[in-house]
């Protein structure tokens, strides 16, 4: 059966509000059945994510995963427990999918359309879950299991991908280029943040691995025959730092030095450096690269220092938000009691989401956990992943990313905008 969306959201937004007073109540579940109210919307808050005990599965695992905080490609216990969650909700579940033993894709369903919801459960070196993607992970299933009953109602089939190693390795680049997108129609995760957002920007994103190659020689009796390899670099941060000036407002180049030679008295024969190019697309990030590369090329010169540099393999693309599915997921949220911006007015640097958006129509929205000034990646941010309002933020997530699969389920019209938009280069 077919609603038209209009009708879907009317009929959802008319009865949300006693349906989850409502919740729980079997009597009154049966009286909003009479009076015909048979769009998904609100079986959703009342099937399941409005239920206490649901609810609390959600929290326990979620926080479970934040009390065992794995590195990416290391998630074994987080990539265990969300399929055994999922598998018990009736879900099929290919483990270790696209050859990377952390992955998993969970389906429920039957063929297309097809709409993914990411998963992400990697922790960071030291600060453990300060991404919060325990939530993200939370969220994920919890939408997916929501939806079960639309895809019931109204054909289709919703997936998990289960994406490991976001911080460190962008594993949705590598699941990307295995095919794990080749049969999916849409994908969406969301985020915690300081912000309630519809859409994020996100940078094309490369790293840079470089050395230089000097000649050892004692600093203070024969300094006029040594090469200063630790110079080079220093050189090459002085172009870099000249070179910030007159580049494009989003655009970042940033780095460290992890080598810079062993003793004071040593001319440093050896230094190295990570670094990493960012920019608003691929096509500035192209021509940025070149500039920056000629910031090392200068400083072998100058120094007589030899350079070598990689560049690294995955290249983050930058996050093309789907216009139509981020108004959904706006107007969803919102629904729920939340002021939710349409164009993100917070900074985010890079994720492995973006390559996602370039191969399918994509939203990566945010859900505030914390206060703007909260920065991710911080130990007081790792702490809101675990708190009452990062456990309500999963909830609302999980809600509104359910409600929009129902929305592109139950109209197949806004399906094609969506796809439309997709198709357009500048969407
Ligand atoms: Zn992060
Ligand atoms: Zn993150």
């Amino acid at each position: 059966m077919q609603y038209p969306i209009g009708d879907v959201r009317s009929r959802f937004l008319n009865l949300g509000e006693q349906s989850l007073r409502r919740a729980g109540s079997g009597r009154e579940a049966r009286q909003i059945k009479t009076v015909g109210v048979l769009s998904p919307h609100p079986l959703i808050h009342l099937g399941f994510i409005s239920h206490p005990a649901r609810q609390k599965q959600l929290r326990d695992l979620s926080l479970k995963i934040h009390s065992h905080p794995e590195l990416g490609f290391k998630e074994v216990k987080a990539a265990a427990w969300l399929s055994q969650y999922l598998e018990q909700n009736g879900f099929s579940i290919e483990r270790g999918t696209c050859q990377l033993a952390t992955a998993f894709r969970g389906s429920y369903g039957k063929g297309r359309p097809a709409i993914a919801i990411l998963a992400e459960y990697d922790a960071l070196p030291e600060l453990g879950h300060a991404c919060g993607h325990n939530l993200i992970a939370g969220s994920a299933v919890g939408a997916a299991v929501a939806s079960k009953a639309a895809i019931d109602q109204l054909g289709g089939s919703v997936l998990v991908i289960g994406t490991p190693a976001e911080e460190l390795y962008g594993g949705k680049i590598i699941m990307a280029e295995r095919g794990a997108f080749d049969n999916v129609d849409a994908a969406m995760m969301v985020h915690p943040s300081g912000h309630d957002s519809a859409t994020i920007q996100a940078l094309a994103c490369l790293s840079l691995e470089v050395q230089f190659l000097g000649k050892a020689a004692h600093a203070a009796t024969r300094p006029e025959t040594g090469i200063n390899a630790l110079e080079a670099m220093l050189l090459s941060f002085a172009a870099i730092n000249s070179l910030r000036q007159h580049i494009e407002d989003k655009a970042r180049i940033h780095g460290i030095i992890t080598e810079g030679g062993e003793a004071a008295n040593v001319v440093p024969a050896r230094s190295a450096g990570k670094f990493l190019v960012r920019a608003e697309d691929n096509a500035y990030l192209d021509e940025l690269k070149e500039r920056v590369l000629d910031c090392f090329v200068g400083a072998a010169t100058a120094t007589g220092a030899r350079l070598e540099y990689q560049w690294g393999k995955e290249r983050y693309a930058p996050m093309r938000n789907n216009p139509t599915l981020a108004g959904l997921f706006q107007q969803n949220m919102q629904s729920l009691g939340r002021k939710v911006e349409l164009t993100a007015s917070g900074r985010v640097g890079s994720t492995d989401m973006g390559n996602i958006s370039q191969k399918v129509p994509s939203i990566h929205p945010t859900v505030a956990i914390v206060s703007a000034e909260v920065a991710s990646h911080s130990p007081d941010f790792a702490l809101a992943a675990a708190s009452e309002a990062g456990i309500k933020g999963m909830l609302d997530a999980a809600k509104a990313m359910a409600m929009t699969v129902v929305d592109l389920l139950a109209s197949p019209q806004t399906f094609t905008k969506v796809k439309e938009e997709f198709g357009k280069a500048d969407s």
